[in-house]
């Protein structure tokens, strides 16, 4: 089987792969309080989780980066242990990361976001990736993806530290969560435009985004840290929304690759 995670491969080996079209992921999470109950690595661990796992796959079309461990969250430092790279910083940072890639011959690249509040910034970077290199570069926040399905296996109001990424990490890595200390925190007025996570009443998901783009410090609409019910977390839940999550982002990777690369043209 192909290797699939870029820092175990050699350079004639990512020569191969460039030759082969295949798709680099770049992971990109953050190292942040996720409450009493789950680890600061919860976000880039399971970002990095599903990208490995969807990359496992399609061997043959896509390869994984070593994640980019720390992430925009100011918005989070009234709470021990969270680590904020300001916007700049992290949009260069990210955009370098892409050029390199362009650099060397990889002409699709994604960056697959884990973590909330880095979804415009690495917008941004795949924005400027494509206009300045000659890739093409796109983004996504891989909890976006399968939302119709994934809804479905919630029981409550999920965000930050909820029902979903606690089930994840019980599936994934149990060892590091605390479920004697889990507890149900929502500490804000709900809106018809302003949406952070799932709500029931809404019917719809969007990670730092509804009609209107917001976020508050965390210490305001939260008492722990945590946004939903992790409570309601199981493993098996968490089971089933990964394997969504993968087969979703396989499937994208599949289309990506696959997108062709037209000629820019002159009009003036
Ligand atoms: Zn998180």
């Amino acid at each position: 089987m192909n290797k699939i995670l870029y820092d175990e491969m050699s350079g004639p080996e990512v020569k191969q792969a460039v030759k082969e079209g295949r798709v680099p992921l770049i992971p990109v999470g953050s190292t942040e309080q996720h409450g009493p109950h789950l680890p600061t690595m919860t976000d880039t661990f399971l970002c990095f989780e599903v990208c490995k796992r969807a990359a496992e796959k399609v061997p043959e079309e896509a390869l994984v980066l070593p994640p980019v461990s720390y992430g925009y969250n100011e918005h989070h430092l009234d709470f021990p242990a969270t680590i904020h790279i300001d916007f700049k910083p992290w949009i260069d940072f990210v955009l370098c990361i892409c050029k390199s890639l362009a650099h060397h011959g990889f002409r699709r690249i994604l960056i697959v976001n884990g973590h909330g509040s880095n979804t415009a910034l690495a917008e941004i970077a795949a924005r400027r990736a494509t206009l300045e290199t000659d890739a093409i570069c796109a983004s996504l926040t891989y909890l976006n993806l399968g939302w119709e399905k994934v809804k479905g296996l919630l029981e409550g109001e999920c965000g930050h530290a909820g029902e979903l990424e606690t089930s994840m990490m019980l599936y994934l890595k149990p060892e590091l969560v605390d479920m004697s200390k889990a507890r149900r925190d929502w500490n804000y007025p709900r809106s018809r435009y302003i949406r952070w996570g799932w709500s029931p009443e809404f019917e719809s998901f969007a990670v730092s985004g509804g009609t209107v783009q917001f976020m508050d410090w965390m210490s305001r609409i939260s008492n722990t840290g945590v946004l939903g019910d992790p409570t309601k977390a199981t493993r098996e839940k968490g089971k089933r929304i990964l394997e969504i999550f993968v087969d979703e982002l396989a499937n994208f990777i599949n289309e990506f690759r696959r997108r062709e690369i037209k000629e820019r043209k002159d009009y003036h």
